[in-house]
C-alpha cells in the first residue's frame, strides 16, 4: 500500500509557519489574571446600579469598536433592526467552511467545505437560515464562488492544519463581571497551540474578509484580554488572518497590551452604559466608519467627511 506523503509547504504557507510557529514561548505572572479581574471589577463596580439582572449588558468587540470610532454609530446600530445581507453571509460561510477543515475527514476540495458550510447554515433555526434558503439561484451560485475563493486562498496560504497543533474553532469566550451584570464575550475564529502553565503558547487567530483596519489589533486584544480572565495564561500571538491577500498580521502578547486593552474596554463600557440609560448624547466622530454607517446619507459632520476623502481621492 503507498503511503500517504504530506505535500511539501509553497513559500507563502512557509512564511505563515515561520511568522506563527516562533518558539519564543514567553512566561507571563500567576498573578496577573487576578490583577486584570480586580482592575474591571474596580472600573465596573459604580456602573453596575445603572444595569438589571433581566436586562445584562452583553459587551462584544463590535461594539466597543463602535463606541471608540463614533458613539452615534453605535447608538444608530443598537437601534436598527438587524438583517441579512450577501456580504455578511459571505464572511460567515468562509469562517464555517474553514472551521469544517479542521474535522472534515479525507481530503476536502475548498467547493466541498463551503458547500458543507451553506447546509448546516441554512439549517440553523435562529442565524441566516431563512435568508439562505430565500436566495435566488444566481446569487448562491455568486455566494458560493465569493466563499470559494477565500476558502481555496486560505488553504493554499496557510498550512495545512495539524493536530499536534490542536486546533479549534469558533471558540467562545465570556467574562462576567457583577454577577453576570456585565458580560464580555467573543468567539475566536481559529486558535493554535496551548499554554504550558503560566508559560504562554496558543495563537489567536481572527479571519478577516476585508482590508487591514486598526481596530482588527484592537478585536484581537480584547480576546487575548477575555481569554485572560478565562485561563490566566495569555495566548502568545494575535494574528489577523486576510483571506482575500492570503497574509497574517501579527503582535506579540505582552502585560502592557493587556493593560491597555483593560483600560479601553473599561472605558468603552462606561460609556456604553451613559448612553444605554440617556445620560449622555452621542457624540458624532468622522472617520472610516462613516463608510457603513447606517445614517451616512443624513448626518452632516460624516456626509461633509465622505465628500472630502471623496475629492482627495
Ligand atoms: S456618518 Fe459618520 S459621523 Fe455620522 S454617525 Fe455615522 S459614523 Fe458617526
Amino acid at each position: 500500500m503507498s503511503e500517504i506523503v504530506p505535500s511539501p509547504l509553497n513559500a507563502a504557507q512557509q512564511q505563515v509557519l515561520d511568522q506563527l510557529g516562533s518558539t519564543d514561548r514567553p512566561y507571563f505572572e500567576p498573578s496577573l489574571r487576578a490583577q486584570l479581574r480586580h482592575e474591571l471589577d474596580q472600573a465596573f463596580e459604580p456602573m453596575l446600579a445603572a444595569i438589571t439582572s433581566d436586562d445584562p449588558l452583553f459587551v462584544s468587540k463590535r461594539a466597543i469598536g463602535m463606541v471608540h470610532s463614533c458613539e452615534q454609530l453605535y447608538v444608530a446600530d443598537r437601534t436598527e433592526e438587524f438583517s441579512w445581507s450577501v456580504p455578511i453571509i459571505r464572511g460567515m460561510v468562509s469562517h464555517k467552511a474553514v472551521e469544517l477543515l479542521v474535522g472534515y475527514r479525507g481530503n476536502p476540495t475548498p467547493l466541498d467545505l463551503v458547500e458543507a458550510a451553506i447546509a448546516r447554515l441554512e439549517n440553523d433555526m435562529y442565524g441566516p437560515g431563512e435568508f439562505l434558503r430565500g436566495l435566488s439561484e444566481g446569487e448562491r451560485a455568486e455566494l458560493i464562488s465569493m466563499a470559494n475563493d477565500r476558502v481555496a486562498t486560505f488553504m493554499e496560504t496557510f498550512p495545512p492544519l495539524e493536530r499536534q497543533w490542536r486546533p479549534v474553532t469558533e471558540s467562545k469566550v465570556r467574562a462576567e463581571f457583577g454577577n453576570g451584570l456585565i458580560q464580555l464575550s467573543g468567539k475566536i475564529d481559529l486558535q493554535l497551540g496551548f499554554a504550558r502553565g503560566n508559560q504562554a503558547g496558543k495563537v489567536t487567530i481572527d479571519l478577516k474578509t476585508g482590508r487591514s483596519h486598526r481596530t482588527h489589533i484592537d478585536d484581537l486584544r480584547f480576546y487575548a484580554l477575555i481569554d485572560t480572565l478565562k485561563t490566566g495564561t495569555p495566548p502568545r500571538l494575535l494574528v489577523s488572518y486576510y483571506l482575500e491577500q492570503g497574509t497574517p498580521h501579527t503582535e506579540l502578547v505582552t502585560e502592557e497590551l493587556l493593560w491597555s486593552s483593560a483600560r479601553r474596554t473599561a472605558e468603552a463600557v462606561g460609556r456604553i452604559v451613559e448612553l444605554n440609560t440617556g445620560e449622555i448624547t452621542a457624540e458624532r466622530t468622522p472617520g472610516g466608519s462613516c463608510t457603513f454607517c447606517p445614517l451616512r446619507d443624513e448626518c452632516e459632520p460624516g456626509i461633509v467627511y465622505l465628500q472630502e476623502r471623496s475629492q482627495a481621492g
